[in-house]
């Protein structure tokens, strides 16, 4: 299948809709934008051309340009317009899957013959969506992260019938769009990077219950010994606890044993302490701009992260022995999605692969089957 795309139709003017419709006209790509209500439209589109205006006058764009650019997105609220001529559909609606089942049938029955879908999912299966429309072959999963507009990494995931023109399609659009796509082979919970992230989340908190440590202490031994950008409790702010939440309750849904849930993660959602953008998560923030919480190697030689590492290792050891990715794509999503400074291979090395096996054992005899270690981290040589 070799195909040209032209028109796409992103589908929800959301966090991430605006942004990928931002980067695909930026590419050259016709797009027309669909939500439910025009005032979200109109909110979307005061932010592209926000957004477009900060290139402008950082000069990396000019205001020839940006206005060409703008003119190429065409936002609708009627879907049947909304799809006409459309190439390919990305779906960019709620984390819901009552809702995305329901709009994909009204898309189903809207959309052109030659329309690929395309869904922005970060934690629902790419095969039970695909399965409820006409062309299971013909879709895919596209998962941008935020804000698209500068997160380099797509993970481009595959359905259970996806055929395989459409991974090629898929690679080439995000390459045109300016991403660097990792293939994640198979359907599973969390995909490659999720899969690694959202379980250390929870790790962390049970790393401050079980070893009596401060938040602090953790993320600097996270950052400034596990080569994070951030500490964990700081990434989990900065990406929002309402966010952790959802992919947490639907990678457990999908299989109990990719994460072992800790309840405070649900109770900061439920008390709305959403992370930075509420001004409160695990840490509170003062003030409209982000500010950095203060982490030191000093207060990182104070404690030794060997059990967060290995529960990642482990994770991420999953991923290569169930043939999700190989090794050089999984560090490079953990790179680009999660910002590793180094790769987390060469951290285990560094602690000790025998030390990190030993930590997961000990971890299983205490707390159950979550920590057995996996046969890959076993049988490493480096
Ligand atoms: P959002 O709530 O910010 O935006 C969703 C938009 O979809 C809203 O504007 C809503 O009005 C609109 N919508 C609802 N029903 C619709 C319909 N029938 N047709 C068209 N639009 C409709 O959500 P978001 O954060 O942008 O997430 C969208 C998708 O991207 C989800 O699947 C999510 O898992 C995924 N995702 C989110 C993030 C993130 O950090 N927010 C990162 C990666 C992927």
């Amino acid at each position: 299948m070799s195909v040209s795309i032209n028109k796409i139709t992103v589908l929800g003017s959301g966090v991430m809709g605006h942004g990928i419709a931002q980067v695909s006209t930026m590419a050259g790509y016709t797009v027309t934008f669909r939500d439910i209500e025009q005032s979200f439209l109109d909110k979307a589109m005061e932010k592209i051309k926000w957004s477009l205006s900060k290139m402008v006058e950082k000069q990396k764009l000019s205001q020839a340009d940006a206005d060409k650019i703008f003119a190429r997105i065409t936002p609708i609220v009627d879907l049947k317009t909304a799809l006409k001529d459309a190439d390919l559909l990305i779906e960019a609606v709620p984390e819901d899957m009552n809702l995305k089942k329901k709009v994909y049938v009204e898309i189903d029955s809207n959309a052109e013959a030659k329309t690929l879908y395309a869904s922005n999912t970060s934690t629902l299966p790419i095969t039970d969506m695909a399965a409820l429309t006409s062309r299971p072959d013909r879709f895919i999963g596209l998962h941008f992260f935020n804000p698209p507009q500068l997160m380099p990494l797509v993970e481009v995931i595959p359905g259970a019938k996806s055929n395989s023109g459409m991974v090629t399609m898929a690679m080439d659009f995000c390459k045109k769009v300016g991403k660097q796509p990792v293939l994640c082979k198979k359907d599973v919970p969390g995909f490659i990077v999720n899969r690694v992230f959202i379980p250390l989340v929870h790790e962390a908190v049970y790393c401050m219950e079980r070893d009596g440590a401060s938040m602090t202490q953790i993320d600097s031994a996270v950052k400034f010994r596990m080569s994070f950008p951030m500490g964990i409790f700081e990434l989990a702010d900065y990406t929002g606890l309402d966010v952790i939440h959802k992919a947490t309750a639907e990678m457990h849904l999908r299989d109990k044993k990719v994460i072992l849930p800790h309840p405070k993660i649900k109770q900061l959602f439920d008390e709305k302490n959403l992370g930075q953008k509420t001004g409160r998560g695990f840490y509170e923030y003062k003030g409209d701009k982000y500010e950095r919480v203060n982490l030191t190697e000093q207060e990182a030689a104070t404690y030794n992260p060997t059990s967060l590492l290995a529960v990642a290792a482990n994770n991420a050891a999953w991923l290569l022995t169930n043939g999700v990715c190989d090794r050089a794509e999984l560090e490079k999503a953990l790179k680009l999605g999660m910002g590793l400074k180094k790769e987390l291979f060469a951290t285990v090395q560094e602690f000790g692969v025998q030390n990190v096996v030993k930590a997961l054992q000990d971890l299983a005899a205490k707390h159950g089957q979550f920590y057995q270690p996996d046969p890959y981290l076993v049988n490493y040589r480096g």
